[in-house]
């Protein structure tokens, strides 16, 4: 179990002594964490080292996920697709399975601690199941820019009872919304499976255990199979530049328990490389555990991030923090990661040219490359790990409970 003091040789002792001080009257509170999904995705990954932690520096910090029935995970995926911006028709009965699924947790989920948060639209409805007793948080993940306008209406009435509204980009503070907002940048764990340091030997072994073999440089993704991640668009990519470079793409994807679209996404990518993947020009790497997707990323020539919307983008934090050079687009949070041409270069997600062309100029001139990676990583250092974020809830818990909110009854 990592504790605290282990980040030392990576952030230095003034952060964690601030830590230990912001954390100083926050001994014994309690905060429950309530999401959908305990694999998969961005927020499943943050808070399997963000709630140890919390514990770790004094929080009496939980964790509980939200079950419910295909329908209910088909439902939130839509909303989740449509707070991104896509059109749908929004049903009543639609409406009702999602707030009665919730209805039907709050039945048993004791949801009886100091701060409550929420994290995305799929357990958004829980508050209005509990006379409120603590501040309750909406932590939400997604890129607000330009939500589907029927259901943010009918979002709207739950998300007005929470306290604080938390997002990762100040453009997606929603200025209809009287909710105090707060701008939190998602982060990474560099002691975690994931992102510690690994040996070059290890390294070797994981690629050859997954079947990526040594011979050429790779053009890595690792999304979620979803259609917003554009994988179809890399292995596009690939094929522009493969009669230039002797390179093969690697995509490693995953389905998060939550979304029931990925499977198709899956099928799909399979059916289109039927024959790149026999010829060994496309690997496809699912299920890959987390010391197999840090070795896919330190042993990558390119990673990309082809998103066309993006909430924050952590796989882009991840492939910084390793020094990899990253070519990504201008959407969601990667902006916020990627300065174009000091730590990784980005195009316009409608810029397809532009995009083979920045891969490109990493094949070209590796050396390059490393220069992005180095000052990449230097950028994770200061902005996205694990214990700036950790300060910044900090920060906000202390700020909630000394608003002067009545005890827990
Ligand atoms: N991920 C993984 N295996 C995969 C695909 C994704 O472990 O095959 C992880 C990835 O490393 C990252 C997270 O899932 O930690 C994706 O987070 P991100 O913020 O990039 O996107 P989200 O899925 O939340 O939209």
């Amino acid at each position: 179990m990592l504790i605290v003091e282990d980040y030392l040789p990576i952030v230095g002792k003034e952060v964690i002594g601030s830590l230990h001080a912001k954390a100083r009257k926050l001994y014994g509170k309690r905060v429950m964490h309530v999401n959908a999904t305990y694999y998969g995705g961005g927020v499943a990954e943050m808070l399997q080292t963000f709630v140890p932690l919390m514990n770790n520096i004094g929080i009496d910090a939980d964790w509980r996920i939200v079950p419910g029935p295909v329908d209910f995970f088909n439902i939130t995926k839509q909303f989740h697709n449509g707070l991104h911006g896509q059109d749908f028709d929004l049903t009543e009965e639609m409406k009702k399975l999602y707030v009665m699924n919730n209805g039907d947790f709050a039945t048993y989920a004791k949801l009886d601690d100091d701060i409550i948060i929420i994290h995305d639209p799929q357990p958004l409805p829980l508050i209005r199941f509990y006379a409120k007793r603590q501040p309750w948080i909406w932590r939400c993940h997604v890129d607000l820019t330009n939500p589907h306008s029927d259901l943010w209406e009918f979002l709207a009435p739950f998300i007005l009872r929470y306290d604080r509204v938390v997002v990762s980009h100040e453009d997606y503070v929603q200025k209809d919304l009287p909710n105090e907002h707060v701008i939190q940048h998602p982060a990474i764990d560099p002691l975690a499976l994931k992102n510690r340091d690994m040996e070059e030997d290890e390294i070797a072994l994981h690629l050859f255990k997954l079947g990526v073999p040594a011979d050429k440089p790779y053009i890595l993704q690792v999304s979620r199979f979803d259609k917003w991640k554009d994988m179809p668009g890399v292995i596009e990519t690939f094929k522009r530049l493969r009669d230039d470079f002797d390179c093969r793409v690697v995509l490693c994807g995953s389905m998060a328990s939550d979304d029931p679209e990925g499977i198709q996404i899956y099928q799909q990518v399979v059916e289109d490389t039927i024959e790149m993947r026999e010829s060994g020009d496309v690997i496809l790497v699912t299920d890959a555990s987390n010391a197999e997707v840090n070795a896919l990323q330190r042993g990558a020539a390119v990673v990309t991030q082809k998103s066309s919307r993006e909430g924050f983008g952590l796989t882009v934090t991840e492939a910084m923090w390793k020094a990899k050079p990253v070519v990504s687009t201008t959407v969601g949070g990667i902006p916020l990661q990627i300065e174009h041409e000091k730590t990784g270069l980005l195009s316009a997600p409608d810029d397809f040219e532009g995009f083979v062309r920045n891969v490109r100029r990493i094949m070209e001139d590796p050396g390059f490359g490393a220069e992005l990676g180095r000052a990449a990583k230097e950028k994770v250092r200061t902005d996205f790990l694990i214990t700036r974020m950790l300060s910044h809830d900090l920060d906000m818990l202390n700020d909630l409970l000394m608003e002067g909110v009545p005890p827990r009854v």
